[in-house]
């Protein structure tokens, strides 16, 4: 077999799948069988160079024509038609069908002409082969466009666009491939013959080496290229290098160019005989190819393929226009579920419920598997996700490998390895980082490509393998495509990312609102906590100077008219002292109350051993009086925190664990627990550690957890259990809290209480 790549590789090179891509296919030295080529001087009109078919087409050798003027191959009409349209017609690079004529006396032929690379390339097309009815242009231009403007997106235009163009051509299939961004092809649509029991390629990826990067090239400059035979005996072009330019000829233009070896193969190998492929263009950028099958040689005519290559055309006017229109739909979703969630925040108090409180919502604002919402340290998944472990763990990463930007990937695997084990629901991720520090993102995945390939049935077997081996096959050619899209997702397009960005810009705006009003409501809480220091503080401190009076003057009473009165006048009177005194306690813890916010915390590192014991020397004569056995299990740490605080802490939580108790041993232990270790309570999560007090007395129901912190609230009358305030609860939780820690506790009634609290986080 003719070598159509011998002189075209260094030598010893073979051609192979790494360097097809340097296969200079413009110069091949040789032509398809299909018609006959001729290279003139485009000034003298003499033939430099001609297909060595001759013999078989105008019934010469080569050699015969070669050197002769156009006058002794054309009748002198034709001569002077091809004279004028050199002058008149733009020829440069754009073929042209000049007349049908016969040529040394055989033929006719159809006659088509290009100026290129300083030569006149005349190419002879025999009209006998025309297996189909010429198409009558203002038919299809009526019909067609009528039929395209009802198309909605560019996968229903295209599928009417192969339907027409398969109508048009009569070819066994028609498909049109859209390339995607790594130049890899996608079947978006697809026509063919229904009764031949084909295997449908439709949403078949195939790799960017299935349509080499020269090829490409090519097909932006000609756009039109049949093959009608693949199995086609090439004409070499003789001499090999023209006399003029002493370059070989270039053939970048000519319909009659011979085929790569690599494509012939691959249709062969696909079953395929004969084909037409024509180029989709958007600007100045290749979008897509219609490629059309046949399976036993086919040569449709120059009408045939210029009413296709007119619905190419009409296709690379539209889908600009169309890809425009979905975008432009795509984006008004976005702008829906973006405005939507704006409008939220009116109504949703958690950010959680802001973002995933819009239908369509925040799944639907962009194409995705799946999406994750992570705020105020909650995690919602939403459709095919990872876990919630697999997802904070994410967000653990994000939060150090990337910035506070949008973050978009397709190929999240080779960044982040262990997404390995969640490929199948997230190889792309498109972050959006409301707060970066707080961990609080929106999350969009998308799966592995390969399992959103909609692979349809087994594609066709070849009966033969050439010697390129069996990669140019479907199954083949997707396979090697699998292997290089492994890992990676369908990538995140401009409009997405500049969706996300703008909807970052407004979350953040909210949520430095939403900061700023809890900044705002703080410092007025702030303010009204101050007040009622204040006022607690002066209506104590004024309440005490009467109740001094009336004090006084009731002891005065006593003492000075007790003879006076009878005794239920003296009971009355004592009384009023009694109440007096009390009301004096009261006023006092009070006082005592609203100094605690006035005085400033002094932290300081205290070794809480000596403090525990200072806080029992307080308490002393209850311990006595009780007989109480107070225990530390184990040597306690040391904190920061102001010492009156904590003395008052503990000496407030052991006297009410001395005193609330009617066990005949009375136990109360003094402990704490370290994060991470057993018996660590969920409550105390963030802090390092948990300390308590732990009684065996009479227990705190349920329903009074809560009300026991209340200022002057007692479960008990006023004589119980020695008798008591009601106060010391909530200095201890004022104590705790200015600290920046919490109190709770756990209790049984008739067995036992646990005060449990925290300080502030160092
Ligand atoms: P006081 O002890 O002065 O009454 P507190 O504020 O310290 O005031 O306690 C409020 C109430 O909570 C107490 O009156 C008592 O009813 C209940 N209480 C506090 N500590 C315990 C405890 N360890 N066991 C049972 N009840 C308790």
């Amino acid at each position: 077999m003719h070598d159509p790549f011998q002189g075209t590789l260094p030598p010893g090179q073979k051609i192979d799948l790494t360097n097809c891509d340097r296969e200079p296919i413009h110069i091949p030295g040789h032509i398809q069988a299909h018609g006959v080529l001729l290279a003139l001087d485009p000034s003298t009109l003499n033939v430099l160079q001609a297909s060595d078919n001759t013999l078989q087409y105008l019934g010469v050798p080569a050699q015969a024509v070669l050197g002769k003027g156009m006058d002794a191959l054309l009748g002198s009409e034709q001569l002077d038609f091809l004279s004028s349209a050199l002058r008149t017609e733009r020829l440069e690079d754009n073929p042209l069908y000049l007349f049908t004529a016969h040529v040394l006396g055989s033929g006719p032929f159809h006659v088509i002409v290009h100026l290129h690379g300083g030569l006149l390339l005349m190419e002879l097309e025999p009209t006998r082969t025309s297996p189909v009815r010429q198409p009558d242009f203002y038919e299809l231009m009526k019909r067609s466009v009528a039929r395209f403007q009802s198309a909605r997106t560019v996968s229903e235009f295209c599928q009417m666009v192969a339907e027409e163009i398969r109508r048009v051509s009569g070819y066994d299939r028609v498909m049109i491939y859209k390339f995607q961004k790594d130049w890899s092809g996608h079947v978006i649509a697809e026509d063919m013959a229904r009764d031949m029991g084909l295997p449908s390629y439709l949403d078949l990826h195939y790799p960017a080496s299935d349509i080499p990067s020269q090829a490409r090239a090519l097909f932006l400059l000609n756009t039109v290229r049949m093959l009608p035979d693949a199995q086609y005996a090439p004409s070499r072009v003789v001499p090999e290098l023209n006399p003029l330019t002493g370059k070989p000829l270039d053939m970048s233009f000519a319909f009659l160019r011979g085929a790569s070896q690599m494509y012939t193969e691959y249709l062969i190998n696909m079953g395929v005989r004969a084909s037409l492929t024509l180029a989709i263009s958007a600007g100045d950028q290749l979008w897509g190819l219609v490629a059309c099958h046949h399976y036993s040689a086919r040569q449709v005519p120059y009408d045939v393929r210029t009413a296709c290559e007119f619905l190419s055309r009409v296709v690379s006017l539209q889908v600009v226009d169309k890809g425009r229109h979905e975008e432009t739909k795509y984006r008004e979703r976005m702008g829906e579920v973006h405005r939507c969630m704006v409008q939220n925040v009116a109504r949703q108090e958690h950010l959680v419920d802001v973002l995933t409180g819009c239908t369509p919502g925040v799944r639907e604002f962009v194409e995705c598997g799946g999406a994750a919402v992570l705020a105020e340290g909650e995690c919602r998944l939403l459709g095919n996700t990872p876990s919630e472990l697999q997802v904070r763990l994410l967000v653990e990463w994000l939060k150090t490998a990337q910035g506070s930007e949008i973050f978009a990937t397709d190929q999240l695997p080779a960044l982040y390895p262990d997404a390995k084990a969640f490929k199948e629901a997230a190889c792309g991720l498109l972050a959006l980082p409301i707060s970066r520090p707080r961990g609080e993102y929106v999350l969009w995945f998308r799966p592995e490509t390969i399992q959103t390939v909609n692979w349809a049935g087994d594609p066709y077997k070849p009966v033969e393998i050439g010697p390129m081996g069996d990669r140019l096959t479907p199954r083949k050619s997707f396979e090697l495509w699998s292997q290089t899209v492994e890992g990676r997702s369908l990538p995140w397009v401009d409009v997405e990312l500049e969706a996300a960005r703008r909807l970052r810009e407004s979350l953040t705006e909210i949520v430095f609102r939403r900061s700023e009003e809890i900044s705002r409501l703080n410092l007025e809480l702030f303010r009204s906590n101050q007040d009622l220091d204040s006022f607690a503080y002066v209506a104590s401190h004024d309440l005490k100077e009467p109740l001094r009076g009336i004090y006084n003057y009731a002891t005065f009473l006593t003492e000075d008219y007790a003879k006076t009165l009878d005794d239920a006048g003296r009971q009355k009177l004592a009384t009023v002292i009694r109440l007096s005194k009390r009301m004096q306690v009261l006023i006092d813890s009070l006082l005592h109350f609203s100094r605690l916010g006035k005085s400033p915390l002094r932290i300081e590192p205290l070794p809480l051993g000596p403090l525990v014991d200072e806080a029992l020397e307080n308490v002393e004569s209850r311990l006595k009086e009780t007989g109480a056995v107070v225990s530390v299990p184990r040597p306690l740490p040391t904190v920061h925190a102001d010492h009156t605080g904590l003395i008052e802490v503990y000496s407030n939580l052991l006297s009410n664990a001395l005193k609330y108790n009617d066990k005949p041993e009375r136990k109360v232990e003094v402990g704490y627990v370290a994060e991470g270790e057993p018996g660590f309570p969920v409550e105390a999560e963030g802090f390092k550690e948990c300390f308590y007090v732990k009684d065996n007395g009479i227990g705190i129901p349920e329903n009074s957890k809560e009300e026991i912190f209340r200022i002057f609230k007692r479960l008990h009358p006023q004589a119980d259990f020695g008798g008591g305030t009601g106060a010391g609860l909530t200095i201890v939780k004022k104590v705790i809290e200015r600290h920046g820690g919490r109190i709770w506790l756990t209790s049984r009634e008739g067995e036992g209480t646990t005060f449990y609290f925290t300080l502030g986080r160092e």
